[in-house]
């Protein structure tokens, strides 16, 4: 088939490999003069979610206050943002969440074999490093954390839990006073660049050919008409009048794969996702005394802030600010950016101190669409030839490769190596 894929970000261009790898001839259409642009170029590096990541479950948002959760909710009392925090709210019970992230783990293991199979064929290089500790402060978050750590235990995921004094022994940069709860440390699981590998793909799939990148170009609308797909391209800025006419792309089908840009393109065929935009904020800091860097990656776990080493540099994401929808193409003003950023300074001074110049780091925001149920949307929607790869939250670095190709698979009427009822709870209409 000729497929569309709107959008060069990770899931876009994951997606495009796996589509290649199943025989389509695909053409990807990125806005952007080049792939990795959008909520792929912030990433914190870590690759696969472990129930300690999701953005749903017992530690998520548990407290009122954003300083101890590490997302600034700005929902206002009333209206649809508001909304949008009670229903990922009732993921909080431990059942709820052990059932949903029971949901979501075929896809992770899909994405590890996928992810696994490309690095082995391209011998791909894209800052890969073993080694994450997540880090708990009080008694009580270490009570929450402990469905996680069942879950662990469940699936038999390797890791260790550690006392603080364990913590300090194993990561140097980590001091065991002021006093904390306690650390699960994951030897195997990795951090790794999104954006590199982003663009690895991409120069494996110029070389092999089959896939054409339409670069510059921003998507309108789509078009779905009996056995065909199309996609109106938007004029390009400084385009004549004369050729102002709607260029028009025809195709076998389309995949959705446009971030925080997908529900605009959703929503006029019909397709309303109730999916959230969520800006979080990464600083990329100079290492300040060496001897305090960390080796492995450093997460705060109830805050969701992951510190990972690039070289001489240490990059700190995390800082999710919650507004509503409406807001989030507004610029979000000097005082809720320094909040947020503060956040991340903060968390970086208590648990790796002297580590950073965070005087002296660059900052980033971004988007990323968070689903109300905590699980990216994947498959096909609302017409045959329509197909969507959206809403990955926390974890769109790590879905990508398994998230394309469940897509194909789709697409190709290939059976997807994952449960029913994991495909169920990926589809569009399950809202
Ligand atoms: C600060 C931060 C830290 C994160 N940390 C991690 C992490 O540690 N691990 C992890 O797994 N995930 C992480 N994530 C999430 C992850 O980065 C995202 O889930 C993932 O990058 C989403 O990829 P995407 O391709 O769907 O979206 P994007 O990267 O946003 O790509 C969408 C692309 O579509 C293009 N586009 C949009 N509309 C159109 C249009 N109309 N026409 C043409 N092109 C269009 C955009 O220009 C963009 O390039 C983080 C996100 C942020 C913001």
């Amino acid at each position: 088939m000729d497929v569309i894929v709107i959008g060069g970000g990770i899931a876009g261009v994951a997606t495009a490999y796996q589509l290649r790898a199943a025989g389509h001839r695909v053409c990807v259409v990125e806005r952007h003069a080049t792939v990795a642009q959008g909520a792929t170029y912030g990433h914190g590096g870590t690759v696969l979610p472990t129930p300690l990541d999701v953005w749903f479950g017992p530690t998520f948002m548990a407290s009122r206050q954003n300083a101890r959760n590490g997302v600034i909710s700005k929902t206002g009392f009333t209206g649809p943002a508001r909304q949008f925090v009670k229903q990922l709210a009732a993921l909080q019970d431990p059942e709820a969440f052990s059932r949903q992230y029971g949901r979501l783990r075929p896809l992770i293991e899909l994405s590890r074999e996928a992810m696994a199979d490309v690095e082995a064929r391209f011998g791909l290089e894209f800052e890969q490093t073993s080694g994450l500790l997540y880090l708990v402060r009080s008694a009580q978050e270490w009570e929450q954390t402990q469905p996680a750590l069942d879950l662990l235990r469940l699936n038999e995921v390797p890791h260790h839990v550690l006392t603080p004094a364990e913590c300090s022994a194993f990561e140097h940069s980590v001091r065991a006073e002021p006093e904390f709860a306690g650390g699960v440390l994951f030897d195997q699981e990795r951090t790794a660049n999104s954006p590199l590998f982003a663009k690895l793909i991409k120069q494996t799939l110029d070389t092999q050919g089959g896939v054409q990148f339409m670069l510059g170009c921003e998507v309108s609308a789509i078009r779905l008409e009996g056995q065909r797909a199309s996609v109106e391209l938007a004029p390009r800025p400084g385009a004549s009048s004369r050729s102002r006419e709607v260029d028009v792309i025809h195709a076998d089908a389309v995949v959705v794969a446009a971030g925080h840009g997908s529900l605009a393109l959703l929503d006029p065929l019909g397709l309303r996702l109730p999916l959230h935009p969520l800006r979080l904020h990464t600083l990329v800091a100079p290492i300040a005394h060496e001897e305090c860097a960390p080796h492995v990656a450093i997460v705060d776990a109830v805050k969701r802030i992951a510190i990972s080493r690039m070289n001489h540099r240490l990059r700190i994401a995390g800082g999710a600010v919650l507004q509503s929808a409406a807001q989030i193409d507004k610029p979000l003003g000097k005082a809720l950016t320094k909040e947020a950023l503060a956040l991340l300074g903060q968390a970086t001074h208590d648990w790796i101190p002297g580590a950073a110049r965070i005087s002296a780091a660059l900052p980033w925001e971004g988007v990323k669409l968070l689903s109300p149920d905590g699980l990216p949307v994947i498959g096909n929607a609302l017409h045959p030839r329509l197909f969507v790869n959206v809403g990955h939250g926390p974890a769109g670095w790590g879905l990508a490769c398994g998230a394309g190709k469940l897509i194909a698979d789709l697409m190709s009427g290939q059976t997807p190596d994952v449960p029913a009822d994991t495909l169920a709870a990926l589809r569009a209409d399950r809202f």
